[in-house]
């Protein structure tokens, strides 16, 4: 069987089904980080990847490139309610590639690196035969009481995204913000029952995020925050929004509006649904799969 025949969520379950972990996993595959007991502390791993030709265009800029690789893997400590600590990079790329590339690769890594606290403290290269290939590995800390995982939204629960959805190949793709304070501040002031970042677009993420939670859910698809010039099957559909999801129990949703304005003028926070005891796909159009 292929993999462009089962799709991506499939696959990843296909490879992790066997995995055995001791007493110290907390967290294992299928939430935005794997969570790991070290000593006293709670350590999230995370690992993601850029590839040329995927997630970026030979014409595109390498120091925006270096920017992107890293605020992804950091955009994935948010989801937990975590902060990042170091990270260690793979690139594998051509011998026929100038040095200035590598170099301006990691002027964007470095720059996003001194804006959220990331060391970079390592990393390997190797040649590639083809496209570029970029690996970021990146630890974080986070507190047993803000620790928010996908799968602890309950029927009820108040949807709400940051920001604004869809048209993220214009551009914005490359130049994100993580949504790292916003997550900090939400897990000290609130207790947030589920969250994820939108890396596919809410029409896989949100799925995902209710299925680990054993949830359906339900969208006011007119609230839907679009980007200028977006349709709500963008909003849905086009991915790369990297802007947080997540559910808390009707009680505190509005309370937690008016603070967000005072604390985030900027940035809009919206509540676009809930979770509901009805399953089922409500959702016509999916968000990316990497394999179909
Ligand atoms: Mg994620």
């Amino acid at each position: 069987m292929k993999l462009k025949e089962i799709g991506e969520d499939a696959v990843v379950e296909a490879i992790t089904r066997e995995l055995r972990f001791d007493g110290r996993v907390e967290v294992g595959p299928g939430d935005d980080c794997a969570l790991v007991r070290f000593g006293q502390n709670l350590q999230l791993l995370k690992t993601d990847c850029v590839v040329e030709g995927v997630h970026f265009l030979l014409e595109t800029s390498a120091r925006a490139v270096g920017w992107k690789a890293l605020c992804r893997a950091i955009s994935d400590i948010a989801a937990m309610g975590g902060d990042p600590l170091d990270a260690v990079i793979t690139v594998a790329i051509s011998p026929d590639r100038e040095l200035a590339w590598l170099t301006d690769l990691y002027a964007g890594l470095n720059q996003a690196a001194a804006n959220y606290g990331v060391n970079l403290v390592g990393g390997e290269t190797s040649r590639s035969p083809g496209p570029v290939f970029i690996s970021v590995a990146l630890t974080g800390k986070v507190e047993k009481e803000r620790l928010v995982v996908r799968s602890g939204g309950k029927i009820g629960d108040r949807l709400y995204v940051t920001g604004r959805l869809g048209g993220s190949l214009r551009g914005k793709h490359l130049s994100f913000e993580p949504r790292l304070a916003e997550s900090r501040w939400l897990t000290e002031n609130f207790r947030l029952h589920a969250m994820i970042d939108l890396s596919d677009g809410l029409g896989s993420d949100l799925p995902r995020l209710a299925k680990a939670s054993g949830t359906g859910f339900e969208i006011d698809f007119s609230a839907l925050p679009k980007n200028e010039g977006c349709s709500v099957e963008q909003a849905l559909a086009d991915g790369e929004d990297y802007e947080l999801l997540f559910a808390v129990s009707d009680d505190v949703g509005a309370k937690l509006e008016q603070d967000w304005k005072k604390a985030f003028p900027e940035l809009p926070l919206t509540r676009i649904g809930r979770l509901t005891e009805q399953k089922g796909d409500l959702l016509s159009k999916p968000g990316y799969d990497h394999f179909q």
